[in-house]
């Protein structure tokens, strides 16, 4: 990313030689998140890497550029608010709105969703991992019944590319979205890919950088910084994702052990998140008094846990109402070490316990 920054102002859609070595660069680090995500790049299949600001902008693209005519979307009520709000925006075009169900434990009901999918069906939206509960969704089963309907599927995977594998072309989606901010790289970047002889429509109008499905001076210092950080968590993938789930799990067994916790989201879930319910207990009061001790914790996702909205997630599971009113969502990072998540641990529950007393003076 330095020596991008420091070659100065490149612009890659530039025809004179620092352009043109600028869009080699660029060409490079995207074929390289290609590659490493499973996408075919050689022809005659050559499947879309398109560079976004993020996982937001890379879902808008997908859910509002892979439909034309109106007819049903098909969406799972866990999605991040991003994919909602983009489907939700959809039927301001006279789209119709179809969810599909959710199990207790987290995860999209398939046998359900195989009658769901209909002719009338223009898109299905189903993310890989919850970002709230982790929990992980058989989206190449949902994919391949979508293949033999001819209906487009988007997969939001900004939790797991990164953390778990993930391969494009054995997936079978029609697009994938991902967020560097997720895998240690920067932020404000990210990508769609979207399978070769798809149509996508533009979001933006403007220049006809990236085939014009999205215009704009890409930020080749954010795309190799992305590029770089996704090799180095696809290398380190086996020992990172062994190394976190031991140590969230020590902080699960500890929580449970020692409180009347409640884990949220059955397995198969992500390896790096956890969400503890402690009924009885605000969870905004525990929030707060967890940054004050040192803890950074989130309620609902990160984007929507400004407002006091009970989670859209656990709702949409059916938890029961003390779950909802007292569940956080806690992250580890790849280098998280085991002394951070004991501290950590220490501290959750001399919190809990004060604010259980205070409760019930
Ligand atoms: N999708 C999921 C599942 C996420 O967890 C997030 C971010 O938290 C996003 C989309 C949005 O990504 P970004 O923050 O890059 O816009």
């Amino acid at each position: 990313m330095l020596d991008c920054l420091r070659a100065g102002h490149l612009n890659p859609a530039s025809q004179h030689g620092s352009g043109r070595q600028a869009r080699r660069v660029l060409e490079s680090a995207r074929d390289q998140l290609g590659t490493l995500l499973g996408a075919s790049l050689a022809a005659p299949r050559r499947d879309h890497v398109i560079m976004t600001s993020g996982g937001t902008e890379a879902n808008n693209l997908a859910v509002r550029g892979l439909v034309s005519e109106p007819g049903e979307v098909l969406v799972s009520p866990i999605e991040h608010p991003s994919a909602l709000a983009a489907v939700e925006k959809l039927l301001e075009r006279g789209f119709t709105r179809k969810w599909l169900s959710v199990t207790s434990g987290g995860h999209i009901d398939i046998s359900t969703a195989r009658e769901q999918i209909s002719t009338e069906t223009k898109l299905v939206c189903v993310m890989l991992a919850n970002n709230e509960v982790g929990t992980l969704q058989d989206v190449a089963t949902l994919a391949r019944i979508c293949s033999e309907r001819g209906v487009p599927i988007h997969c939001d995977a900004v939790q797991v590319v990164g953390k778990g594998s993930v391969h494009f072309g054995d997936l079978g989606v029609s697009s994938l979205s991902f967020s560097a901010h997720k895998f240690h790289g920067p932020r404000g970047v990210g990508g769609l890919l979207v399978r070769q002889g798809i149509s996508l429509r533009a979001l933006l109008v403007g220049g006809s950088q990236q085939l014009g499905m999205r215009p704009g001076t890409e930020s080749i210092a954010s795309v190799v910084g992305m590029a770089r950080a996704l090799e180095l968590a696809v290398e380190q993938q086996t020992e990172r994702e062994a190394r976190v789930r031991a140590l969230r799990d020590r902080l699960e067994s500890r929580l449970r052990a020692e409180t009347n916790c409640v884990v949220v989201g059955e397995e198969p879930r992500l390896s790096h998140t956890t969400n503890v319910a402690f009924p009885g207990i605000d969870r905004q009061a525990l929030v707060m008094a967890l940054d004050m001790a040192g803890v950074e914790c989130s309620t609902g996702s990160a984007c929507t846990s400004g407002s006091s909205e009970p989670s859209h997630v656990l709702l949409a599971m059916g938890c029961p109402t003390p779950v909802v009113e007292g569940s956080i969502r806690l992250s580890l990072s790849a280098f998280t070490t085991a002394a951070e998540v004991d501290l950590a641990t220490h501290r959750i529950l001399a919190v809990v316990n004060d604010l259980r007393s205070r409760e019930s003076r």
